[in-house]
């Protein structure tokens, strides 16, 4: 090919971590500025959990959970915010982070059936490549041949700091120790569950960014992006 013509290779980006490391707020910036799509997988299993409480569903019922994901209709699209999902045309999103959703989304991520669901989409809208995806499973199951694989920790001390003050003056503010007991009790379930648990690819680049800014945690992963474009 003659200089200039070359396309630039449209990588698949996988960002895995524990609740709160930044990992969506680090993924839609460099999303934007790789001009990619970001898919926040957490948002899928949410909408799910959300679709199962208004329905009064219980995830100790994994059956009917997982036939109501089977014949959910969800999409998703890129929003002015970011990322937004649909269930039967309505948009969900601004209902995904409530409390109620997170103390009950990791034992509905849990149902095996939910995963297979998801993954399958997850699969799909990646398959063309320019994606950035985060998660916990992303470079182990849903992309183990993704270009990087990153995953982003930081101390449960300082996740619980970072989610307490995007709370803060919202509808959602909560006391510190409570987002502090959710966090440490979403890992515990995440990180223990049989199928598809929290863990890092062997292949993927740790970085604890408990010291550092969202800015330079992006920057860090766009520099791994660009070895990768040019090896
Ligand atoms: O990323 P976020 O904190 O929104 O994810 C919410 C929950 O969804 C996680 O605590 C985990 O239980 C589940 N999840 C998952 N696999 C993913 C993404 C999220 O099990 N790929």
């Amino acid at each position: 090919q003659r200089k200039g013509m070359v396309q630039m290779h449209r990588l698949s980006v996988a960002i895995d971590g524990p609740a709160g490391a930044g990992k969506s707020s680090v993924a839609r910036m460099l999303a934007a500025q790789l001009g990619y799509i970001y898919l926040d997988t957490g948002a899928m299993y949410r909408a799910i959990t959300y679709e199962a409480l208004r329905k009064g569903l219980s995830e100790k019922d994994p059956k009917a959970v997982s036939e109501m994901a089977e014949h959910m209709n969800m999409k998703v699209a890129e929003g002015a915010q970011g990322m937004e999902i649909f269930l039967d045309g309505n948009n969900v999103t601004p209902f995904l982070r409530t409390e109620e959703v997170s103390r009950h989304v990791s034992p509905v991520s849990a149902i095996p059936r939910v995963r297979e669901i998801l993954v399958a989409v997850q699969r799909k809208l990646s398959e063309d490549g320019g994606v950035v995806l985060d998660g916990r499973d992303i470079g182990t199951v849903v992309l183990p041949g993704a270009d990087v694989k990153v995953f982003l920790t930081a101390s449960a001390e300082e996740r619980a700091k970072r989610r307490f003050r995007e709370l803060k003056g919202t509808p959602e503010e909560r006391p510190f120790s409570s987002i502090c007991d959710n966090i440490r009790r979403r890992d515990a379930i995440d990180a223990g569950r049989a199928v598809s648990p929290l863990r890092a690819a062997e292949d993927a680049v740790l970085i604890d960014n408990s010291s550092m800014t969202l800015e330079e945690t992006a920057e860090a992963i766009a520099v791994l992006c660009r070895r990768v474009q040019e090896a």
